[in-house]
């Protein structure tokens, strides 16, 4: 299929979840999670900086751009917790990749779902560099809208297949029992933290509220354990204690923007880390040895989205699950926009 010069592809709400499922959930993470490892490994060729934020009581605004020397791409995405309450989602997004020769807009789509997968899948592929080798139970701390994404992700990348789910508000927990019953997993709804974390190689903390939480407190945390922090992704908002921090390695996406954002936002600037990507090369060890504690101080990368709209816009000419939207004004004597507007009157 030829792509018209005039008219952007637009990947609706309603064509991601067509393309997820014609992919399989599974297959969907896998396939992008090799995407964001690429882009990874290429970490160097890309602009980089932390993202644009606009704070307010409630929550968060942030735009997320990046680029190589061919395409450019950026996320809108905004977190508020307490959207929930008036059923409205935590987060969501929705991204646009650019031909950096034209600055012609290549695609634009919906990134809430997106968002999800792509968070997933960046967290296995950290664990996968991470994780105890063999691990096969996760505790999940936080069961809302990501955390079928992350449970899925970690059974798809690293054959993780026992859940043990905690959530202050057990309706949470049972809908991720119930979301996940077809996948092959042995789950166990637990009635605290210090159950959930029973027997637990993994830990994935994916809490939402904006403020420095407790979720997780340092007698919880036995050697050898992989921590997947997940939500403490903003100034204010994190969830382990400062003194898992002092006993972890600590791996992070692009630390100027995790020094701010992350958990490691409780420590000093100067604290040691290891970027993710130095890792994938190889430039960097990942797990030291079966008594480290790992923490992936996750808090969402732009490169993790540049990838995840690269994986999609190359799914969608031959999936064909994508409208044509009529958003450039481009007319065919490239001065004569004035005479477009004559003409479109006439
Ligand atoms: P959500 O609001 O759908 O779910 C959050 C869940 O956490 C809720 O079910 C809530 O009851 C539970 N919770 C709140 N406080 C808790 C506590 N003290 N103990 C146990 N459970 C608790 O939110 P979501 O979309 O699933 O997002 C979760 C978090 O992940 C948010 O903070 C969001 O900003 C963050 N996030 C991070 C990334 C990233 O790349 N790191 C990406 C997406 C979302």
């Amino acid at each position: 299929m030829h792509r018209e010069l005039n008219v952007v592809p637009f990947v609706s709400v309603d064509h991601m979840l067509k393309l997820v499922l014609a992919i399989g959930v599974e297959p969907f993470l896998v396939q992008l999670a090799g995407y964001i490892e690429a882009d990874f490994r290429r970490w160097e060729v890309f602009d980089k900086t932390a993202r644009v934020a606009a704070h307010s009581t409630e929550g968060v605004i942030e735009l997320m751009p990046t680029n190589d020397d061919k395409i450019y791409g950026f996320k809108y995405v905004n977190g508020h917790p307490k959207n929930t309450r008036d059923g409205r989602q935590t987060v969501t997004a929705f991204g646009v990749l650019a031909d950096v020769a034209t600055g012609y807009p290549l695609l634009l789509t919906e990134m809430t779902i997106l968002t999800a997968l792509r968070t997933a899948a960046t967290s296995a592929l950290a664990a996968r560099y991470l994780a105890p080798p063999g691990a096969r139970t996760m505790a999940v701390i936080g069961n809302g809208a990501q955390a079928e994404f992350q449970a899925l992700a970690f059974k798809a990348l690293l054959g993780v297949d026992r859940l043990r789910l905690y959530d202050i508000d057990r309706s949470a927990s049972e809908k991720c029992v119930r979301n996940l019953v077809s996948y092959g997993f042995d789950t166990t709804v637990t009635g605290s933290v210090e159950e959930a974390v029973l027997d637990a190689q993994i830990v994935t903390t994916v809490t939402a509220d904006k403020q420095c939480a407790t979720i997780l407190t340092d007698n919880l945390v036995g050697p050898g354990i992989h921590i997947n922090g997940v939500g403490g992704d903003c100034p204010g908002k994190t969830e382990l204690h400062i003194d898992i921090l002092n006993r972890s390695d600590i791996f992070v996406e692009y630390t100027p923007q995790t020094r701010i954002e992350g958990e490691i936002q409780q420590l000093p600037p100067d604290h040691p880390v290891t970027e993710l990507w130095r890792v994938i090369t190889g430039a960097e060890s990942g797990r030291r040895d079966a008594a480290a504690i790992t923490l992936f101080d996750s808090v969402g990368f732009a490169v993790e989205d540049f990838a995840a709209l690269r994986y999609v816009n190359d799914q969608i000419e031959r999936t064909g699950l994508y409208e044509k939207l009529d958003l450039l004004a481009d007319p065919d004597e490239p001065r004569d926009l004035f005479g477009m507007l004559l003409r479109a009157a006439g």
